[in-house]
């Protein structure tokens, strides 16, 4: 059993608040993926539930026991970094052994977990050999066994994988949730990578300046994305973002942008009307498999123009522009589409996102949301 509590955590260096009172339930048994970009305080707050970083301000519980002034070694946590140290004159075997050995654990039964842990992460045919000998790759899935032998409560893990290339990153993303599958174990994984978020997480907390602005199983965060910056950060390629404002047209609710104007679906229709009397101004939300091209004029089409087709192999990636702004399609491969050559759109009206004014998704609950601070760097 392993529940961590994070209970309005800060930490202040100085005049930077790395982490601005962040409450997390991290379950017993879940893999929880904190994801954000560089410097929006991931790794000060792993390191907080560590014991490796002073906490400023709050409470870190793990099973119910608060460990703010808890040795590191007395929490039963286990941290893996990005550049984890081996111990440089011991052989691969020993770097491995090394936390059993200090339990005091039998021989026999350091040479079945080595064995076992080297298999599932292919380190079999390396175990005499010293880091100096390894690969990068090879060195990192040491630190990752070693962290994994002695069966912690909880695993602390910041950016494990991001010093492997890519197929490596690949495999050993799968291993690791085999092996989190198999052995168990509450996970707390850092990422600034969303695919392996997506790919890897029970939850996924996106954070950004400190500040956690959604937390929720990937799907979910992907379908109904907090705000804009969360919008934006989750799915690759970016949803694209329009500007524009809310009119009523003849009883129907529009969409308004230069040079296009698009009906609401009734799904929004209950939150824009609410923002009618007050600040209309507003973006809409779409991602690429949500928007269908004709290379010929259709009903209810936006006409718009092509400026790039990016063929990927299994699909089309195509860049639009609509009126002053642009966006982003995806389609089968064809070959009816030119570069330059007018394009008419529609959108899957009921795939539409809508943010307010500030950056809100209208349709999400508003006390639990921030609105992301700089629009800058959202659309960045
Ligand atoms: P992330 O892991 O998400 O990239 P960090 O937790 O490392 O972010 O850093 C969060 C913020 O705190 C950054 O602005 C960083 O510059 C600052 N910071 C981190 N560690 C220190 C430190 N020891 N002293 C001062 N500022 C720090
Ligand atoms: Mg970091």
């Amino acid at each position: 059993m392993a529940r961590v509590e994070i209970v309005e955590v800060s930490k202040r260096y100085k005049s930077v608040l790395a982490v601005n009172n962040v409450s997390l339930d991290v379950r017993d048994q879940e893999f929880l993926v904190l994801l954000g970009p560089s410097g929006c305080g991931k790794s000060t707050l792993l390191k907080m539930v560590a014991g490796l970083e002073e906490i400023t301000s709050g409470e870190v519980y793990i099973d119910d026991r608060l460990v703010n002034y808890v040795a590191p070694k007395d929490r039963d946590v286990a941290m893996v970094f990005q550049n984890y140290a081996l111990y440089p004159h011991m052989t691969v075997f020993d770097n491995l052994s090394f936390p059993l050995r200090m339990a005091g654990e039998k021989k026999d039964i350091i040479k079945s977990k080595v064995a076992e842990v080297a298999r599932i992460l292919g380190l079999d045919g390396l175990l005499d050999r010293r880091p100096e000998q390894l690969s990068g790759g090879q060195r990192q899935r040491v630190a990752l066994g070693r962290a994994i032998i002695r069966q912690p409560k909880v695993y602390l893990m910041d950016e494990p994988l991001s010093n492997l290339d890519a197929l490596l990153r690949v495999q050993t993303r799968e291993e690791l949730l085999r092996l989190h599958k198999r052995v168990g174990g509450t996970v707390i994984y850092v990422t600034h990578d969303q695919v392996e978020a997506m790919t890897m997480g029970d939850r996924i907390v996106v954070m950004r300046d400190g500040i956690v602005h959604q937390v929720g199983e990937p799907q979910a965060v992907y379908n109904q994305p907090a705000n804009t910056f969360v919008a934006t950060f989750i799915g690759s390629p970016a949803m694209s973002l329009f500007d524009g404002q809310l009119q009523s047209e003849h009883g129907t609710l529009v969409f308004a942008a230069t040079g296009f104007c698009i009906p609401l679906p009734g799904r929004l229709r209950q939150a824009a009307l609410a923002l009618l009397g007050g600040d209309r101004r507003v973006t809409l939300g779409v991602r690429n498999e949500h928007v269908q091209l004709f290379s010929v004029p259709e009903p209810a089409a936006i006409e718009a123009r092509t400026l790039l087709i990016e063929p990927v192999g299994s699909d089309m990636y195509v860049r639009l522009a609509i009126g002053d702004q642009e966006c982003l399609a995806r389609t089968e491969p064809r070959s009816d589409l030119q570069e330059g050559a007018p394009v008419w759109v529609r959108f899957m009206l009921d795939k539409l996102h809508l943010f307010d004014a500030a950056g809100r998704n209208v349709l999400a609950p508003a006390a639990t949301t921030p609105a992301p601070t700089s629009t800058a760097a959202v659309l960045a």
